[in-house]
């Protein structure tokens, strides 16, 4: 089926009607009229029909539209719909921090699972997120599609584990190991240590101030 090619203006509303279904549908509403949608977007009501009109007809005459079916419709055009799971290596300190941020507030992120030496961890939820024994780890990331692990281990397990993920098809370690681990081309990599980022930033201070420019 050919693309609508729709306004640039009405593409920029797109999100905010998306938004605002957003919240609607989180707050339980399951019906809005052009003129109350108009109100809470501040967009005015012909604007809107004529926005949604590029799209075929989404609502009934004095009927006004389904929250839910509206919501599904903008999410798929503005490509929201596709939840990207993510897994965990190392239940530690960083770890726990991790599982308990919210990535899902700003984009369409989770941690689906986590994965732990520790046999007091693995068996259990932490944080809603359930903890696999090592041991399980290759299978469950087969079978729960995870493409992308975050790896919170200490240092002298992290290629061990690596080489594993990449066995499991892994195609992208975020580290928060020191080092840099050694992964096939077709992997990518993206380090993060704080520690060293944190030396950096007061290295700078320390010779150059707080303003002045790196040489
Ligand atoms: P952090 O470095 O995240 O602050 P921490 O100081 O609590 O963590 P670490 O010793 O760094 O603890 O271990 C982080 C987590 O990695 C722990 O939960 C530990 O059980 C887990 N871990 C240690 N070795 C392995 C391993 N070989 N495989 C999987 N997990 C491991």
């Amino acid at each position: 089926m050919a693309e609508t090619i729709i306004p640039k203006a009405t593409a920029k509303r797109l999100p905010v009607y998306y938004r605002y279904l957003n919240f609607l549908a989180n707050s339980g509403t399951t019906k809005i009229s052009s003129t109350e949608l108009s109100d809470a977007v501040k967009v005015d009501s012909a604007t809107i029909r004529r926005d949604f009109s590029y799209f075929g007809a989404l609502g009934k005459r004095g009927y006004g539209y389904d929250v839910v079916d509206l919501l599904n419709f903008f999410k798929k055009i503005l490509n929201q719909d596709r939840l990207t799971n993510v897994g965990l290596v190392g239940v530690g300190n960083l770890g726990h921090a991790l599982l308990n941020y919210n990535f899902r507030q700003a984009n369409n992120i989770r941690i689906s699972a986590g994965f732990d030496i520790n046999p007091e961890l693995a068996g259990t939820i932490q944080s809603g997120v359930p903890i696999y024994p090592m041991d399980e780890m290759i299978k469950q990331i087969k079978d729960q599609q995870i493409e992308i692990v975050i790896l919170t281990v200490p240092i002298d397990a992290a290629q061990h584990i690596t080489d594993d993920l990449v066995k499991a098809g892994i195609k992208g370690i975020m580290n928060f190991t020191p080092i840099r681990i050694s992964v096939p081309s077709y992997v990518r990599v993206q380090n993060v240590d704080l520690a060293t980022e944190l030396q950096t930033l007061i290295y700078f201070l320390e010779h150059y101030g707080p303003t002045l420019k790196e040489p």
